[in-house]
């Protein structure tokens, strides 16, 4: 999906006037890439509409960049409503869920359902360990009696992420297990185990591949736990039968019907389907999971998923939150050896904060430094645009070093001057300029051709960061959100 708009969009940045035509044409072409993302049909028609009488509304203004970027703003806020049902269509909001909050007594519970390899398990412990890290103190119970191998599963991962753990090789009734395992973390008067416990997450078997069956499972074990949140957890392979999943679940939960759809990574399609599904039901997707490690689960913000994944524009607030999370574990991880690195970092990344609005080649420049450094700690490279430095994993993340390197390369022949304009097209690029190109191109021993490229991805990005910078001032931080 990514690519197809990312051409659609480029298509229409070209054209030096937008007419009627470009627009048909971007509309079809956004449509197109919708509905090979496996979006629902009604919803593309939707965005497409609501787009065509944005449009309408930009006949008013001036023609040419104004205008486009308007267009262009109107397809990301269309994608967005698109994916937030809060934000969406249509009438009514996602009912009010519960928020678990540290140090709250006794103890949130949180149970987890879902068809069985769903990723109920992995999600559970990949949601205790998240709020960990946010200073919460979390416990694990396995209600899955019924799969063989489920208790250790859980029990080797909670013990992996120091998690406390309950569970029981002799007992079979999951719900006696689910409300041992409540009451111990639960009760701080009767437990030691409960001391200091504030939150509370439950994994059930979800042994049923009928959804009313699962259905009543989660209703009995719900009525002796008494959970203050149940979340519903989906494979994003499933696609557009997350609509009915979504929808029976919701009608038939009362604590709100929160999900957290999983393997978001693995999906050819992006997992659009799923997440545009969900939101027609008016359930909040409140984490997605992108990959089978524990650290692989993210916030879910509509849209800065649109930004970042649909439209491959690159999320520089993410990305800024996902270096700061990387920082902290490095600073609890670093070994003597380290200290320096550290500093330098928080310098960078200053630097390229501070940098938000002018976007500049020096700021570009630490970027790369971040990149490179922070690079194995995460995936930090998918925040990033996507035709810069692709999104397409390992194989080519090889060559986007390489890229990296060239270009850092490229930066350091560069004078002041260039490095801090706010125009280094413009500066460089000009008849009368020649001779700055040709002088880098020398001085790092490149082609003429290799830093023309430079600049224009360092135009690109520019232009892209700029449009999304009303989104970035606005925003704040995620962890506390959940
Ligand atoms: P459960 O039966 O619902 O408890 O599912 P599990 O948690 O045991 O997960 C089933 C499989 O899906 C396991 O192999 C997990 O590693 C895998 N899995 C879970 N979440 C993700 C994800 O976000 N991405 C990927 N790629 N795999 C996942
Ligand atoms: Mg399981």
């Amino acid at each position: 999906l990514g690519e197809s708009l990312v051409g659609a969009l480029a298509q229409m940045a070209k054209s030096t006037v937008v007419d009627d035509k470009v627009v048909v044409d971007c509309l079809n072409d956004v449509s197109r890439a919708l509905l090979q993302a496996d979006v629902r049909f009604e919803t593309v028609r939707a965005v497409q509409a609501s787009i065509g009488s944005a449009v309408v509304n930009l006949q008013s203004l001036a023609a040419g960049t104004d205008r486009r970027r308007a267009i262009k703003h109107a397809v990301v806020d269309e994608l967005r409503r698109m994916l937030d049902p809060a934000a969406g269509g249509g009438t009514g909001k996602p009912p009010p869920f519960f928020v678990p909050r540290k140090g709250r007594k006794p103890a949130s519970v949180v149970m987890f359902v879902g068809l069985q390899g769903s990723g109920k398990t992995t999600t559970c412990v990949k949601y205790a360990d998240y709020h960990r890290r946010t200073g919460f103190s979390p416990a694990l119970v396995c209600a899955d009696t019924f799969r063989a191998g489920a208790l250790d599963q859980l029990r080797q991962n909670a013990a992996k992420a120091g998690i406390p753990f309950y569970g029981s090789y002799t007992e079979s009734d999951p719900v006696r297990v689910a409300v041992e395992g409540v009451d111990r973390f639960r009760n701080a008067d009767q437990a030691a185990a409960a001391e200091g416990c504030d939150l509370i997450v439950v994994d059930t078997s979800g042994r049923h591949s009928q959804e009313a069956a699962l259905l009543e499972e989660m209703r009995q074990l719900a009525e002796a736990t008494r959970p203050d949140l149940v979340v519903l957890v989906m494979d994003a392979t499933i696609g557009q039968a997350a609509f009915d999943q979504a929808l029976a679940f919701k009608q038939s939960v009362e604590v709100g019907a929160v999900i957290v759809v999983t393997k978001m990574d693995g999906h050819a399609k992006g997992g659009g389907g799923a997440l545009s599904a969900v939101a027609a039901t008016k359930s909040p997707v409140i984490f997605i999971g992108t990959g089978e490690h524990i650290a692989d689960l993210e916030a879910f913000d509509a849209r800065s998923f649109v930004s970042r994944r649909l439209l491959g524009m690159g999320d520089l607030p993410g990305f800024m939150d996902k270096i700061e999370d990387a920082m902290t574990t490095m600073t609890m991880a670093a070994d003597q050896g380290q200290e320096g690195l550290e500093q330098q970092l928080l310098h960078e990344l200053t630097t390229v904060k501070g940098a938000s609005f002018t976007f500049t080649l020096r700021a570009l420049y630490s970027l790369f430094r971040l990149v490179q450094r922070m690079g194995p700690l995460g995936h930090l490279v998918s925040f990033l645009p996507a035709g810069l430095l692709g999104d397409k994993g390992k194989q080519e993340e090889e060559g986007q070093q390489d890229k990296i390197k060239r270009y850092m390369t490229i930066m350091d022949s560069m004078s002041a001057a260039e490095l801090d304009g706010a125009d280094p097209m413009k500066l460089m690029m000009t008849k009368q300029q020649q001779s700055r190109i040709n002088r880098v191109a020398r001085g790092s021993g490149r082609p003429v051709s290799q830093v023309v490229e430079l600049l224009q991805e360092h135009k690109r990005m520019a232009e892209m960061l700029s449009e999304l910078a009303p989104a970035h001032v606005k925003r704040k931080r995620p962890n506390n959100k959940h």
